[in-house]
C-alpha cells in the first residue's frame, strides 16, 4: 500500500477523493456529516499532518467559524468513531485517514523533523493477533505509531 504524505502527489485530488469517499459513507450509513464536522475532516486533509484540537479551533476561527472547543471536540469525536479521521495517541492529535472505507489498522509513520504523519496498511494477516490469541488474549484495538524522519527532513539533515 502506498504511504500518502511523504510522497508528491496531485494533493487537490487527495482532498477531494478523501472528501467525497466520507461524504458517500455517511450518506450510506445516514450519518449526519455537518458543516462543522466536514470541515474539520478538511482541515485534515488539507494539512496532511497530525493537528491537536486546538490547532483546528485556531484555524477555524481565523475563518470566523463561531467555533467554540466542544464543537470542535464532538467533530473529531464522531470523525475518529466513524474511522473518517485517527488519533495518534503520540502526539495527542488527529490525522485524516487516507482510506476511510476500508477496515484497516492504521498504522502511522510520524516525521519528528516537521511532525508530517503517513498512514500505511498494516500487513493484514498480523503475527501480533495470533501471539495475543496464543497467550488467551483477545485485542480489540491496536496502536502503530513508528516515529523517524520523513525524506525532506532527511535531506536537511545531511
Ligand atoms: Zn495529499
Ligand atoms: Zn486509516
Ligand atoms: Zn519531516
Amino acid at each position: 500500500m502506498e504511504s500518502i504524505g511523504f510522497s508528491q502527489h496531485d494533493h487537490t485530488a487527495c482532498v477531494n477523493g478523501g472528501l467525497k469517499a466520507v461524504e458517500n459513507t455517511c450518506a450510506d450509513k445516514g450519518l449526519r456529516l455537518t458543516k462543522g464536522r466536514r470541515r474539520v475532516l478538511e482541515i485534515l486533509l488539507q494539512e496532511h499532518r497530525a493537528m491537536g484540537a486546538y490547532d483546528i479551533l485556531g484555524l477555524l476561527s481565523d475563518e470566523g467559524f463561531a467555533s467554540q472547543p466542544p464543537v470542535v471536540y464532538r467533530a473529531l469525536d464522531f470523525l475518529t468513531e466513524h474511522g473518517f479521521v485517527h488519533k495518534v495517541e503520540k502526539l495527542n492529535a488527529y490525522v485524516a485517514c487516507t482510506h476511510p472505507t476500508d477496515q484497516h489498522t492504521p498504522v502511522f509513520l510520524i516525521c519528528r523533523g516537521c511532525d508530517t504523519v503517513a498512514e500505511t496498511g498494516m500487513p493484514t494477516r498480523s503475527g501480533l493477533k495470533d501471539a495475543a490469541s496464543d497467550m488467551g488474549f483477545e485485542i480489540e484495538k491496536t496502536v502503530v505509531e513508528a516515529e523517524g524522519l520523513c525524506p525532506s527532513c532527511q535531506g536537511q539533515a545531511t
